[in-house]
Formats: structure tokens, sequence, C-alpha cells
């Protein structure tokens, strides 16, 4: 079993390097925002709540994001038993801690976290150009400016607190999506 956090600001390439990690490494990939979207579109009551905080570019309150993910972890037992993506999971310490005791409390752990790290004004250009392609709602200007700030306050803390786990490991998001993914497969691959 090996489960991963990708990690990074929004617009780092955490959903497209997923993709191809969950291929490589055949494993179920949790995306807490594909899960939101999918509420929003479905209109479900978790839905309604999301939309408010998604559309100012807020996160979702820890206890109602951290009960989302259990209920993801625990719908899919036969998909995850090889392993988890967790991508735009945990966002904030309090979230990392609950997801080490959700995955203590199943029998295992986070084995490596992927950071992708990218120069700010790359990530602009990306979530505008992602809102042009994909029509994320929240891809606009003034959305991805708050969203921004949230990450720095409260989500990038998280490096420190998996740098001292040990299990953090610093990837250069900047280059193609190819040398990106080559980096991340070595990265992993000298623990693994
Ligand atoms: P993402 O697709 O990961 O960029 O997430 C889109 C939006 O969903 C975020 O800007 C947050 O509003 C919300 N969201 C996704 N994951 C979380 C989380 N772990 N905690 C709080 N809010 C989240």
């Amino acid at each position: 079993m090996f489960n991963l956090v990708i990690f990074g600001a929004p617009g780092s390439g955490k959903g497209t390097q997923s993709e191809r990690l969950i291929e490589k490494y055949n494993l179920h990939h949790i995306s807490t925002g594909e899960v939101l979207r999918d509420h929003i579109s479905r209109g479900t009551e978790l839905g309604k709540i999301a939309d408010l905080y998604i559309s100012k570019g807020q996160l979702i309150p820890d206890e109602l994001m951290v009960k989302v993910l259990a209920h993801e972890l625990d719908n899919n037992p036969e998909k995850t038993a090889n392993g988890v993506i967790f991508d735009g999971f945990p966002r904030t310490i309090p979230q990392a801690k609950a997801l080490k005791e959700m995955l203590a409390e199943r029998g295992t752990k986070v084995h490596a976290v992927v950071g992708l790290e990218v120069p700010e004004e790359h990530l602009v250009d990306r979530m505008l150009k992602r809102g042009q392609v994909e029509g994320r709602a929240d891809d606009n200007l003034e959305t991805i400016k708050k969203r921004l700030d949230v990450y720095h306050n409260q989500t990038s803390p998280l490096k420190e607190y998996y740098l001292e786990e040990g299990k953090y490991h610093a990837i250069d998001g900047g280059s193609t999506v190819e040398t990106v993914f080559d980096n991340i497969v070595k990265s992993l691959d000298s623990i693994r």
C-alpha cells in the first residue's frame, strides 16, 4: 500500500500529475475539489454549502471536509486497498492531523508528499487558461487571487509540517508535464 499526498498551490499541476501517477502506481485518486464540484453539479446539501465557499475562493471548514474525506475513504474500500493519491487534501494543519489519525485508524499512513513548486506568476496564467478550457467558475482573476492568499496563509505551512515528518519531496513544477512527472517518479522510486 502506498498513500501519496500531492501538494501545491492552486494551478501547480496536482490534477494533471495525479492522472499519470494513478496509472503508474495503480492508485485511487481522491480530489476533494472534484468531489465538491460533483456535489455542486448535483445540487446536494453538501454542494449548496460548498458552493458558498468555493465561489469566494475560501476553504470549506475543516470539520466538514474531514467528514467528506472519511466518506470517500470508506465508500471505496476495494479501490483504496492499493493506495490513494490525496489531491487537494489536506489544505490546513488540522486537516493533516485528521488525515494522519484517519489513516492510522485504518492501519496505514501517508507514505510521501509530493510538493509541486511553481512560481506565482505561472500559477495565475495556468488557472486563467484552465478557466477558458474547462470553464471552472473559480478560475477567474478575482477568485484566483483569493485562492492564492488562502494558500499562502492556510495551506503553505503544511510544507514545514511534512518536512518535519521527513515525507516532503520538493519537485520543480515549472517545466513540462513529462519532465515534472519523471522527476516525481525518480524521487518516489528512491523511497519505494
Ligand atoms: P481544488 O479543485 O483542489 O482547487 O479545490 C477547489 C476549491 O474547493 C477550493 O478553492 C476550496 O474552496 C474547496 N476545497 C477543495 N479541497 C478542500 C479542502 N481540503 N479543504 C477546504 N476546502 C477545499
